[in-house]
């Protein structure tokens, strides 16, 4: 499929399907998508895509069926309900490849995959970093789990939306490694929060600040792309009242579906377990659909105790 146009049905066009499933159709694909919101299902008809009526008619005659989805229980949902899209996808032929490229548990990635293995079809999970930047430039980073013959053939579909594809084993992994990455993000976030605040208590310019701590050792994605105090990062959600991005509503999900790892692996993650408080205090406040960079709002609005 390495240069071939191929036919995609794409479900989930939120924050991140959305410029991924433009990314495809710039490189020349044809994207049939099915979203629940209206607005979304309009845009992808803007970017040049075919609007469809429901997920098994996105997924119906496709070569490559596609899914960004909030969370395991949308995921299970959507590929396993009876007509779901392992059934859709079992009756196409020659077989389409199943990708799944949300953000969820590593134990319903693996039984998806288990129910598309048991259909004849390969299967990857093929979560994503990099934000709703890095969809939309299609940098995006691809943690990749599933078999050497299904990766090799997801490779070319994935390069149309991301920079770095990695193998990172068998069906599951690239949850594993997804969900690493998340949990030491929600934590970064936080101190990196905390460093803004304190410097301006200090008087410190935070653009200054800035410009020190991403050349010194400080130095990290939230920080230098992501800045959650306003100013120094213009394109970071700060600047704009904290409108997502990546929603503090899913890194309190990701950030659970980590602990939830470490407890069943008896894994000591103090700081993770406190990064939860952050964000589902961040939740209760009502500011689960800002970005979680957020997080740094709330923290200026708290008193030392
Ligand atoms: P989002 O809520 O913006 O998008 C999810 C979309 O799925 C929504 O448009 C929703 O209407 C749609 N949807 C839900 N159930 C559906 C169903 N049954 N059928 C069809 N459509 C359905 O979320 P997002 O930010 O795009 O995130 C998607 C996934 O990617 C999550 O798992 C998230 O954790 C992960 N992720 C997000 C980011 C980010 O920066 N936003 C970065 C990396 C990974």
């Amino acid at each position: 499929m390495a240069n071939a146009k191929a036919k995609i049905g794409f479900i989930g066009l939120g924050n991140m399907g959305a410029p991924m499933a433009a990314n495809l159709l710039k490189a020349g694909h044809l994207v049939t998508g099915y979203d629940l919101s209206s607005a979304a299902l309009a845009a992808l008809t803007t970017a040049g895509g075919i609007a469809a009526a429901n997920a098994a008619d996105a997924a119906s005659g496709a070569d490559v069926i596609i899914t960004m989805l909030p969370a395991g229980e949308h995921v299970r949902e959507v590929w396993l309900h009876q007509g779901g899209l392992v059934e859709v996808a079992r009756r196409i032929g020659p077989k389409p490849l199943l990708i799944d490229c949300s953000t969820i548990d590593v134990a319903s990635a693996r039984t998806v995959e288990q129910a598309a293995r048991d259909a004849g079809l390969d299967m990857l999970d093929a979560p994503v970093s990099g934000g709703t930047v890095g969809a939309t430039a299609g940098t995006l980073t691809f943690m990749v789990g599933g078999s050497e013959v299904a990766f090799a053939r997801g490779t070319p579909i994935l390069q149309a939306m991301g920079k770095n594809i990695f193998h990172a084993g068998a069906a599951g992994a690239g949850q594993a490694a997804k969900i690493c990455n998340n949990m030491m993000l929600a934590i970064n976030m936080i101190g990196v929060s905390e460093g803004f605040l304190l410097a301006k208590s200090l008087g410190l310019d935070w653009d200054k600040l800035h410009q020190i701590t991403t050349t010194a050792t400080a130095q990290s994605w939230a920080l230098s792309s992501y800045c959650p105090a306003p100013g120094p990062v213009p394109a970071a959600p700060s600047n704009r009242d904290y409108a997502p991005g990546f929603m503090a509503a899913l890194m309190l999900k990701d950030i659970k579906l980590s602990q939830a790892a470490a407890e069943a692996g008896n894994v000591p993650t103090p700081l993770a377990a406190h990064a939860v408080e952050f964000y589902q205090a961040a939740v209760d406040a009502g500011d689960g659909a800002k970005d979680f960079s957020v997080i740094f709002r709330l923290l200026s609005q708290q008193k030392r105790d």
